[in-house]
């Protein structure tokens, strides 16, 4: 594997019982980078953002082939130890999903479950996060406030929060922007941008401007084929193939 690559997905495919969903995509996820996967609903982003972390798994009839390769190990390999993997690959959803809990208890989640009990630490590590996920100035003086009092996007910032306290090493987002108001999106984009200088984000969106203004690298799907992939200033500014031109161009959609 190439240097600098975190994700290599080689000839992945995936089945919905008989349906071919994805096929034969092929892309490296440059590391301590953002890259987007953009295209047309139902085109296959989603779904193979779910190969990275394997949470097909929990999809039934869901068939994954092929090869994603961290750190030189197979992560579709079915002896891969999907709790482990899912510690390195956290998720961010399309709509903040935090716990009925907490903002302390929401980020202190993970960590418990991975055994840490010391109080001590584990204010360490939920002052840690929430200041990483640029939400700690806010929620300081309210930690053991529900979750769910926080406004949309401080919810989607908590989730981000939630997601680093295990201390993973990719970021995987699902729209994360979607169901957010214009000036929540933006502290997310900003927040994804310096996140990127610590973690490989990849990130879903149907938002073309925002893949523009904040991801390295541009991945095009079109009905379950990888169409092109490369320098987001190139796949926007010089799309080599035609579909991709249309795309970009705002043609269809
Ligand atoms: P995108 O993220 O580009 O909108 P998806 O990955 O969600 O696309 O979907 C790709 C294809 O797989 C679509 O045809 C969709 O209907 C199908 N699909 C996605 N999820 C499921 C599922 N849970 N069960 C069956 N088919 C699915």
């Amino acid at each position: 594997m190439s240097e600098g690559v975190k994700l290599d997905a080689r000839s992945v495919r995936v089945y919905y019982d008989d349906k071919l969903a994805l096929r034969d995509v092929t892309l490296q996820v440059p590391e301590q980078r953002i890259t987007a996967l953009i295209g047309p609903s139902g085109c296959g982003k989603s779904t193979l953002l779910r190969c990275y972390n394997r949470m097909n798994d929990t999809i039934p009839g869901c068939r994954m082939e092929g090869e994603i390769l961290l750190h030189e190990r197979n992560v579709l390999a079915l002896s891969y130890d999907v709790v482990s993997l899912r510690r390195h690959i956290g998720m961010v959803f399309q709509k903040p999903n935090p716990f009925p809990k907490s903002i302390y208890d929401n980020v202190a989640y993970g960590p418990r479950i991975a055994g840490a009990r010391d109080k001590a630490s584990l204010d360490e590590i939920v002052e840690s996060a929430l200041r990483s996920a640029y939400l700690w100035a806010e929620v300081k003086d309210q930690l053991h406030q529900s979750a769910m009092s926080l406004s949309g996007g401080q919810q989607q910032r908590l989730c981000i929060a939630r997601t680093l306290a295990v201390g993973p090493e990719v970021l995987l987002m699902d729209e994360p922007t979607s169901a957010l108001d214009p000036i929540a999106t933006e502290a997310i984009e900003n927040l994804m941008v310096e996140l990127a200088e610590r973690y490989t984000i990849v990130v879903v969106t149907h938002n073309m401007q925002q893949a523009h203004r904040i991801s390295h690298k541009t991945a095009f799907f079109y009905l379950g084929d990888l169409v092109e992939s490369g320098p987001t200033a190139r796949i926007f500014g010089e799309p080599q193939h035609p579909r991709t031109k249309r795309y970009v161009e705002g043609a269809f959609g």
